[in-house]
């Protein structure tokens, strides 16, 4: 039995560890790049851009300031360079657009975002695999995705 942790859940955890170094008082995301040989390209996390600042009082406010995870970790990767982006939220259809852009076929994320139904459609129509990852670190990974205990996120219509 191999009990080492897939690289997608790899990625997912370094993801947790970047969201703590968000300032967001309501919500923190982080999310991480791979690449093809599972090297880490950059990790991101939701906030303000650099040298700026948010107000981030004001919750509704706050949200059409802060710049998504996904947008921090992608400005240091190479369209077609990222063969895995973890996130620990689902990302909203304006990253999957973001995310269709790298070419990123492939994108884990942990918790189901409930704002944007429109995003698993458009990742769907973009031909991006996403898939949600719920159970880290309670059960170890086998290092095959496939036979990771993992399920496909489904669309509800
Ligand atoms: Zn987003």
């Amino acid at each position: 039995m191999n009990n080492r942790l897939s690289w997608e859940c790899y990625a997912l955890e370094l993801a947790e560890v970047a969201s703590k170094r968000s300032e967001d008082p309501f919500l923190r995301v982080g999310a991480v790049a791979l690449r093809e040989d599972n090297s880490v390209i950059s990790l991101g996390f939701n906030g303000a851009p650099p040298g700026k600042t948010i107000d981030w009082s004001n919750r509704d406010e706050r949200r059409k300031r802060v710049c998504h995870a996904e947008l921090a970790c992608l400005r240091y990767c190479i369209p077609g360079e990222v063969k895995l982006l973890a996130v620990t939220l689902c990302p909203c259809s304006e990253c999957i657009k973001q995310i269709a852009m790298y070419k990123i076929s492939k994108v884990v994320f942990r918790d189901y975002y409930d704002k944007d139904d429109f995003a698993p459609k458009l990742a769907k129509e973009f031909g991006i695999d996403l898939i949600q990852i719920n159970n880290l670190t309670s059960s170890p990974q086998k290092e095959t995705f496939d036979s990771a205990p993992y399920y496909e996120f489904e669309i509800i219509d």
